[in-house]
């Protein structure tokens, strides 16, 4: 509290006991006009309630907003305008492995799904046997499905066996 505000309220309080005064004597009602004069600026003025504090929409950044509307007919027009329409594809052919349409320069999504597949399953088999997959000797890796045997050249690779068919799909 500076002395600015101790000078306001003190101000204010001896006005009101002024008024009071002036009740209690029964002179508030015969009160004469009087000379007003501005006085200096001696006593602290009240701060000018009139200045609103800086607000939230000051920090807005305004935009252009459309002076007319537009009708539905010319939203149509423009949201079906024919460069807005879909694309005819051509390149699009089954694949030869599963028979699913693809796109002519990309892989086919299913064969892809399915190679992913097998190859989690190859690595849990390869964890669960050797421990890690940090472990693997840094030879060759042969995949022996169930009813194969190791050819004579693959004696010294490393072979992951699997207990369980070899798909179609997947050539020796
Ligand atoms: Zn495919």
């Amino acid at each position: 509290m500076n002395i600015a505000t101790v000078v306001h309220r003190l101000r204010w309080s001896l006005l009101r006991i002024e008024e009071r005064l002036l009740q209690a004597a029964g002179l508030d009602r015969q009160l004469v006009p009087a000379l007003a004069v501005n006085g200096p600026g001696l006593l602290p003025q009240p701060p000018n309630e009139d200045e609103q504090p800086p607000g939230f929409l000051d920090s807005i950044l305004w935009m252009a907003v459309p002076k007319k509307r537009r009708t539905i007919e010319v939203n149509r027009t423009r949201r079906r305008a024919k460069e807005k329409l879909l694309k005819v594809q051509t390149n699009i052919e089954p694949c030869p492995e599963c028979g699913h349409l693809k796109q002519k320069h990309i892989l086919c999504g299913f064969c892809y799904a399915k190679v992913c597949k097998e190859t989690t399953l190859i690595r849990q088999q390869i964890i669960a046997t050797e421990g890690g997959p940090l472990r693997a000797p840094a030879t060759e890796t042969v995949l022996i499905y169930e009813g194969e045997t190791p050819r004579e050249t693959d004696k010294d690779k490393r072979i992951v066996e699997l207990p369980r068919k070899r798909p179609a799909w997947f050539s020796s």
